[in-house]
């Protein structure tokens, strides 16, 4: 049997990140862990390749080699994915999909004409598919609510990429969170009982990395890493930190979490030893109502901002996630979103319109409300919604446009990376050095916003003082430039729509 596994393109847009690969010199920022996972529970002896359309052009003849396309996506994607599945059809190639995107809306989404739909957890509904195959009955659709341990998961099948694509590449974890917001789909997908891996399969991760040459971060994509505090104290960080320490630290790590990580001194301790540098947290609102009407516990009842800064203070890089356009925000929202995150200093704030994700509660919500609107983006950065808010649109829209403009000025950038640099003290250890490539895009950051753009009196002003009092953060300096920059591109491509409804 010959499969070819399709990772979907993004939309280039925030997500894509490519201002800061060309920088680099990388294709995608992060490779498609999920379908080299599902590549290594398929049958050895079938015949395997993988295009990642992030960084490779798919040709009418790779479609026409394989027996079965396997596409897997985010929402994000899903305009990448209808073009491949309508592609397989024209070609009379047999299509088969799984991850979040099919598995929470295939038919609403206009995905039921896909062959076979292997929805749920990979681990319980692909050998079932995979029993068909063999008794030659194949049938549509493959669900299943159970949610498996992950003790079994096997290691992704690297083999089938260049890593040298990629600024970054993954493990995962767990699956699951404890907590119960209302617009994710996570819980939704993974349940809100943390699953997770045992020490000796991280182990056997790290190992597989390792033996691919690379040096550099890992991202460890849990939809919170933090979901089981116990096991990671007593197990996994442990754990990571001796590997680490016997393979002479070739990684820095960087994860998502909930903002309750700032409550747990040891668990920041550890986490920093063993090499993590970055976490980002969905901070969503400064706004209590909001936060309540979208049940976003873990972060009321505290002060948000100190939380923050505890963190930086522990050395990580605080990325955040903001969200404008629930029914309890007040126009004043606007600006006290921005001013949080000035104050917060959390330099890559990723700010999106509330958006309906099929299958949360939010989503449910809105359609007893009657207030769903047809979307054919599932992009929350796009600049649109996908239902009626409470909020005038276009009060919202322009309000929103504002806040993305204001933030990523180059003033209001720059002035976020000082306020940062104020807190933050690196812990993590690593060997990761700058290699020639880095060199090269250090090189070009220098003509390109040193000299080229108008923004060149705060890269001085940042960049100068930085190598001289602080030399060790003038790498992370230069990769928060770029981010600024690449925010600052994308917001220019986002389809603002200020006067009405989308359609
Ligand atoms: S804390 Fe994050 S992952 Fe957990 S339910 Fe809330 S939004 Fe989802």
């Amino acid at each position: 049997m010959k499969v070819l596994l399709v990772y979907p393109q993004y939309p280039d847009t925030f997500w894509s990140f490519s201002y800061v690969l060309r920088f680099i010199r990388k294709e995608a920022f992060f490779p498609p862990l999920g379908l080299l996972t599902i590549a290594a529970m398929l049958p050895n002896n079938w015949e395997k390749k993988l295009m990642d359309l992030n960084v490779s052009i798919l040709s009418d003849g790779d479609l026409l080699w394989a027996d079965y396309v396997f596409i897997s996506a985010m929402i994000v994607q899903q305009n990448s994915a209808r073009e491949i599945v309508d592609r397989c059809k024209m070609l009379g190639v047999k299509t088969v999909a799984g991850g979040p995107l099919f598995t929470s809306a295939y038919k609403e989404l206009g995905f039921d004409d896909i062959d076979h739909l292997v929805l749920g957890e990979g681990e319980i509904t692909l050998p079932l598919f995979l029993s068909d195959i063999r008794k030659n009955h194949v049938q549509h659709v493959y669900t299943s609510s159970e949610r498996p341990e992950i003790t079994q998961t096997p290691v992704p099948l690297w083999s089938l990429i260049n890593t040298k694509d990629y600024a970054t590449l993954g493990i995962q974890y767990s699956r699951g969170c404890p907590f119960d917001c209302d617009f994710c789909e996570v819980i939704v997908l993974n349940g809100r009982n943390p699953r997770t891996k045992t020490k000796e399969q991280i182990e056997a991760e790290l190992d597989a990395l390792n033996q691919l040459g690379y040096e550099g971060p890992v991202f460890f994509v849990d939809d919170n890493f933090i979901g089981n505090k116990q096991k990671l104290k007593t197990s996994i960080l442990p754990s990571i930190i001796k590997w680490s320490e016997a393979n002479k630290r070739p990684f820095t790590f960087f994860t998502q979490a909930s903002i309750n990580l700032a409550d747990d001194e040891e668990l920041m301790r550890l986490m920093t030893d063993a090499g993590f540098d970055t976490v980002f947290i969905g901070i969503e609102s400064p706004n209590t109502e909001s936060l309540s009407e979208s049940n976003k516990l873990t972060n009321m009842n505290r002060d948000l901002l100190t939380s923050i800064k505890k963190l930086q203070r522990h050395g990580f890089q605080v990325q955040g996630g903001f969200i404008i356009g629930f029914d309890s925000d007040p126009v004043s929202i606007f600006e006290s979103q921005i001013n949080f995150i000035q104050s917060s200093g959390i330099v890559s704030a990723m700010i999106g319109l509330l958006y309906a994700l099929p299958g949360s509660r939010l989503y449910q919500r809105l359609q007893e409300e009657n207030r769903l609107l047809p979307s054919n983006s599932g992009d929350f950065l796009d600049g649109r919604t996908n239902f009626i808010p409470r909020m005038r649109y276009d009060v919202l829209v322009n309000g929103y446009r504002n806040v993305l403009n204001s933030i990523y000025s180059p003033r209001q950038h720059y002035e976020r990376i000082k306020t940062f640099f104020k807190e933050y003290e690196s812990h993590a250890r690593s060997r990761v050095s700058i290699k020639r490539g880095d060199l090269i895009g250090i090189i070009k950051t220098v003509w390109f916003f040193g000299l080229k753009e108008n923004e060149r009196v705060y890269y001085w002003r940042l960049l100068i003082p930085t190598l001289l009092k602080t030399p060790g953060k003038f790498g992370l300096a230069l990769n928060l430039l770029a981010i600024g920059f690449h925010f600052r591109k994308s917001i220019e491509k986002v389809q603002f729509s200020p006067t009405s409804l989308p359609s």
